[in-house]
């Protein structure tokens, strides 16, 4: 039982519920507390999930698109049925804000099934006749497109939005036609395994879902090393992500890659200052441990000290703790060892000459995983606090003095995963907007996403684009007949 709910933490392979000879344990970031026992997978359940996955590839492929859309939005059903017990597991197991998983998250879920179960009714087959003369081989042939699945895909997930970033993969990738194969992140296992029973109880066929527990390296690395997979989609750290590209590479499978961040936030003098400072303390939202955070505070300097001194009213009055409590804005990070991680970079940075205007060290009378919300000025380009994702709610102050500048600076990372601006002139946001390396750039805004959207990472942050039909781009072998007329 986990906040009340009972949760069946063996692996979820083939319709049945499968034991591993050893198993790990699972704490809550909250305080602690020991939450459950969790099957700790190994080779041979990967092989086994796998072979699953395999078996009811050829049943699920061939299901009427609509039938596959029916069962999707049935499971989305389930979620929403079920969403108090969701969002109140989650919280348990990855400390993020209650309210924001019962109002945000879960209601998200469950969009995301019917977002791409609509989409693929939507899917057209591109049919067109070969021009002629100018085509040269052809002329009036027919050509027939095809959306074919590809077979059983694994997907990676990590913790810190572990059911909403899994939905995202395992939506598209079960309306395409394919088999999967989920291996949830070791500190975040629970959720994978309720939506296991909710997809079960909502009719999908046995196989067509399975979930395997454990550590990366245990259950993950032999998932991606199956001969028989034919997509690996990952979300995860950039070291990860190359052991993933290695082992993918021996069985040449395609991959998506959504990694790692370190995006800036760009305050321009002719913003709007109050809701320019809004968007910044929104950078600590699910305490920093979000991909996208804009965790690089770029500002142009004469708005340097008033945007500072709003910034910092408000970053002030978060209120930090439980977040089961309704009146919690941030709630711990996910782990000691993560906290001891963030706790590293941000004295290093210190060290280095930064100075904290706000926070700079775990909060010590909270009895868990706790870090203060954290800004650090006088950091150098070319430092580590600047450079490499903390993943934690800890931001950087700099200033630039004009456009190509802070254009510059924005773009000097290895990563390019998003931006985001705050200015009153279009004219500039356009400007600005088409110089920016990134996957995605909101002007005035943050954390928008459409679906139907392309998402994903340039530079070391990713590999490929999520999101509307490229998702079915990935998640499908497209097949061209060609016809004589
Ligand atoms: P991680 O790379 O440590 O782990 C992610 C997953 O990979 C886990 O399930 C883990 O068990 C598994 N794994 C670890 N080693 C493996 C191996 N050798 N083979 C196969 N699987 C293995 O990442 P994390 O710490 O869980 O997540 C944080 C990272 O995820 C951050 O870098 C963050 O920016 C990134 N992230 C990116 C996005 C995005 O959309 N771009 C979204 C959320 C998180």
């Amino acid at each position: 039982m986990v906040a009340g709910v009972p949760v069946d933490t063996r692996h979820w392979i083939g319709g049945r519920r499968i034991a591993s000879a050893a198993t790990y344990p699972d704490h809550s970031p909250i305080d602690g507390a020991p939450l459950a026992e969790i099957a700790r997978g190994g080779p041979a359940e990967a092989k086994a999930a796998v072979a699953a996955a395999g078996e009811a590839f050829p049943g699920w492929a061939a299901t009427p698109r609509t039938e596959r859309a029916r069962l999707l939005h049935a499971v989305a059903d389930g979620v929403e049925a079920r969403l108090e017990d969701l969002a109140a597991v989650e919280t348990a197991d990855n400390g993020a804000l209650l309210r924001s998983h019962r109002r945000g998250v879960m209601p998200r879920v469950a969009h995301n099934l019917r977002f791409f179960a609509d989409r693929l009714l939507a899917l057209g087959h591109d049919d067109f006749t070969t021009p002629a003369p100018a085509s040269g081989t052809g002329r009036g042939h027919t050509n027939h497109i095809d959306w074919d699945p590809a077979g059983p895909c694994v997907l990676i997930t990590p913790w810190n939005a572990p059911l909403m970033l899994a939905s995202w993969k395992i939506a598209p990738a079960l309306a395409a036609g394919n088999t999967v194969v989920l291996k949830p992140a070791e500190w975040t296992p629970l959720t994978a395994s309720l939506f296991a029973d909710i997809a079960a109880e909502a009719g999908l066929p046995a196989g067509v879902l399975n979930v395997v527990q454990g550590y990366g390296a245990e259950a993950g690395a032999p998932l991606t090393a199956d001969p028989d997979v034919r997509r690996i989609s990952f979300t995860g750290s950039v070291p990860t992500a190359r052991k993933i590209a290695a082992a993918a590479a021996a069985n040449l499978v395609p991959t998506s890659f959504e990694l790692g961040g370190k995006s800036p936030l760009l305050v321009f003098a002719d913003a709007d200052l109050e809701p320019a400072a809004d968007l910044a303390v929104e950078q600590y939202d699910n305490a920093g441990q979000v991909c996208l955070a804009g965790t690089r505070l770029l500002v142009e300097e004469p708005v340097r000290d008033a945007f500072l001194e709003r910034f910092l009213a408000k970053a002030r009055a978060l209120t930090q703790g439980d977040p089961r409590d309704e009146a919690t804005d941030i709630g711990p990070t996910i782990h000691p060892d993560h906290l001891a991680r963030i706790d590293g970079f941000v004295r290093r940075a210190l060290d280095d000459g930064a100075r904290a205007l706000l926070g700079g060290g775990p909060h010590d009378g909270l009895g868990g995983n706790y870090y203060r919300p954290t800004l650090l000025t006088d950091v150098a380009q070319c430092s580590e606090i600047v450079q490499e994702e903390v993943f934690g709610p800890v931001l950087t102050l700099q200033t630039f003095t004009t456009e190509d500048e802070a254009v510059a600076l924005a773009n000097d990372t290895r990563f390019g995963l998003a931006a985001t601006l705050a200015t009153g002139d279009r004219a500039r946001a356009d400007r600005v907007a088409a110089r920016l390396v990134a996957g995605t750039v909101w002007v005035n805004c943050f954390f928008v996403r459409d679906l139907a959207a392309p998402f994903g990472g340039s530079r070391a942050s990713g590999i490929g684009r999520e999101g509307g039909d490229w998702s079915f781009d990935f998640y499908c072998d497209l097949k061209n007949t060609v016809t004589a007329k």
